[in-house]
C-alpha cells in the first residue's frame, strides 16, 4: 500500500533536505559496491509516523565497514569501527552520525585463524528486532530509491498503533523488550497487542526478567524517565508487578504516586524558568519513585541497577542530605515564625537542582515549596561582592573567622540589610572591630 512515491513525498515533507541527500549518497556509495543498503529501524517508523528523528541507521547486505569506509572516503567523513561486529559509525565533519550495520560477519576468532563468516539477509537481520514497528526498511539503491520494505506486518501496526512481538519466544530471548515494549507503547501512544501482553506476562510468571542485568535495566529505566511526563508508563511498569525488579519491596502507594506527580509539575515549572541549568529529569524521578525505600533499600537498589560506585555515593548522599535539610525546613515551617532569605540561602546552598526538585515535589507543603522556588529564581544568584583579599586588606589575620564574616556580609545581602559594595566593607569592618 505504500509506494516509492509516497515514501518520497514523506521525505520531502519530514526531513531536512540534506538528510534526504546523505541518504541519496548513501544509495550512491552502495551502488558503486554493488552493495544493497537500507534505512532501518526507528528511522523508518517515525519517518512513516511523521515524527521527527535524526538518527539514521543502515543496513548493508555485505559488509558494512568496507561500505562506511568507502562512503567516508569519498565524502570527507571519519569512520570508527568495531570489526567484531561488523558495525561503524560514520562520523561527518560537523559531527553528525551515521550507524552503520552489516548483515554479513566477518571476524577472526583467534589471530591467525581463518575468518569466521556469518552471512545472513537483511530479513533475517530484521527478524532478530524487539517489534514489528521496528523492523521496516527503505532501500537506498538510485535504482530502488525510497522503496519500502515491510517482511513483518509493520506498516499495518503503525496503523493499528500497536505493540507487537516477532514470535512467543521474544521476551524469553531478551527480558528487557518488556520494559522497551511499555516505553514505545507510552511514548508512540500505541497499545501492546492482547498477545504480547500475554507473553509478557508470561515471561514475568516464569521468572525471565530476574535475568536482566542491572546495567540494560537502568538504561532503560532512564529512557522511560527521561519522557516529560512517565507517569503512564511507571503505572504500567506497576501493573505488570515490574517494580519489584528495581527492588523487591518497591511498590507504588499513593504517596509515591503523589510524589511522582508533584515531581512533574516542578520539572515543567523549571523547565519554563530557562536558567541555563541542565536537570536530569530521569534522577528526579527515580528518587520520586523511590522516596517510600529506607537509605540501606536505596543503596541496595543502586547496587542492583549496576550505578557506578563513585556515583552511587554520591546519590545516596545526595538523598540523605535532601531528607535532612527537607525536615529541617518543615520543622522551622511548623514554628510559625518568620524565616529570612538568608535562612533559606544556607540550607539549600550546593543543592544540585535535581535534589531541589526533589525535595520540592516531595514536600507537602506549600511554604516549603515556596522557600525552594525562591532559592531557585532568586537567592542562588545573590552573592556579595567582597571577597577574603578584602578582609585582608582591611587587616583581618587569616583563620576560621573569614568564612563566618564572608557569610554574615552574604546573609546581609540576601536579607537586603546592605545593598552596595560600601556598605557591605563597612559591616565587615564591624565584624572584625567585634571581638
Ligand atoms: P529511539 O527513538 O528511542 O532511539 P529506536 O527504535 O531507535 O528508538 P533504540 O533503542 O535506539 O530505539 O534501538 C535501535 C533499534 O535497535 C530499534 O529499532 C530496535 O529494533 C533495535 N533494538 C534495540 N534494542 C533491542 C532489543 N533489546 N531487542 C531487539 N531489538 C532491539
Amino acid at each position: 500500500p505504500v509506494r516509492k512515491k509516497d515514501v518520497l513525498h514523506l521525505m520531502a515533507r519530514h526531513l531536512p533536505k540534506r538528510t534526504v541527500q546523505v541518504l541519496r549518497d548513501l544509495g550512491g556509495a552502495g551502488d558503486s559496491l554493488e552493495l544493497p543498503v537500507y534505512a532501518v529501524g526507528g528511522f523508518v517508523r517515525d519517518l512513516l509516523l511523521g515524527n521527527e528523528n535524526s538518527d539514521i541507521d543502515v543496513s548493508v547486505e555485505g559488509d558494512g565497514i568496507f561500505f562506511a569506509e568507502t562512503f567516508a572516503a569519498r565524502y570527507g567523513c571519519r569512520v570508527k569501527s568495531h570489526i567484531k561486529f561488523g558495525t561503524a559509525v560514520i562520523v561527518f565533519p560537523d559531527g553528525f552520525k551515521i550507524d552503520v550495520a552489516s548483515t554479513r560477519l566477518e571476524y577472526y576468532e583467534t589471530p591467525g585463524a581463518l575468518p569466521t563468516v556469518e552471512r545472513s539477509s537483511l530479513k533475517m537481520d530484521l527478524y532478530r528486532r524487539d517489534f514489528t514497528i521496528n523492523t521496516l526498511a527503505i532501500r537506498l539503491n538510485s535504482a530502488d530509491f525510497a522503496l519500502l520494505i515491510d517482511y513483518f506486518g509493520a506498516y499495518r501496526d503503525l496503523q493499528e498503533k500497536s505493540i507487537r512481538v516477532l514470535h512467543n519466544l521474544s521476551f524469553v530471548e531478551d527480558p528487557t523488550r518488556v520494559f522497551r515494549a511499555i516505553r514505545f507503547e507510552h511514548r508512540l501512544n500505541f497499545a501492546i497487542a492482547r498477545h504480547t501482553e500475554n507473553l509478557i506476562k508470561n515471561a514475568i510468571k516464569m521468572g525471565f526478567l530476574e535475568k536482566v542485568g542491572g546495567r540494560r535495566l537502568l538504561n532503560e529505566l532512564m529512557q522511560i524517565f527521561k519522557h516529560s511526563d512517565p507517569i503512564g508508563a511507571i503505572q504500567r511498569m506497576a501493573g505488570f508487578g515490574l517494580l519489584r525488579f528495581i527492588h523487591p519491596d518497591l511498590v507504588l502507594t499513593t504517596e509515591n504516586l503523589r510524589v511522582i506527580e508533584e515531581a512533574k509539575k516542578v520539572i515543567t515549572w523549571f523547565d519554563l524558568l530557562y536558567l541555563g541549568q541542565r536537570v536530569e529529569n530521569w534522577v528526579v524521578y527515580l528518587l520520586a519513585l523511590t522516596s517510600s525505600l529506607s537509605d540501606d533499600r536505596f543503596w541496595k537498589m543502586c547496587t542492583r541497577l549496576a550505578v557506578s560506585e563513585h556515583y552511587r555515593e554520591k546519590l545516596i548522599e545526595l538523598r540523605i542530605h535532601g531528607e535532612q535539610v527537607l525536615e529541617v525546613m518543615e520543622r522551622r515551617v511548623a514554628q510559625h515564625e518568620p524565616v529570612v532569605p538568608s535562612e533559606i540561602y544556607f540550607w539549600l546552598a550546593g543543592l544540585t537542582p535535581e535534589l531541589l526538585l526533589y525535595i520540592m515535589a516531595k514536600s507537602g507543603n506549600d511554604d516549603v515549596k515556596k522557600f525552594v522556588s525562591l532559592y531557585v529564581t532568586k537567592l542562588q544568584h545573590v552573592a556579595s561582592s567582597i571577597t577574603g583579599n578584602d578582609l585582608k586588606a582591611l587587616g583581618l589575620p587569616v583563620g576560621p573567622r573569614y568564612r563566618k564574616i564572608l557569610d554574615r556580609v552574604l546573609a546581609a545581602r540576601l536579607n537586603g540589610e546592605v545593598l552596595t559594595r560600601e556598605e557591605e566593607l563597612q559591616l565587615a569592618t564591624r565584624e572584625i572591630d567585634q571581638v
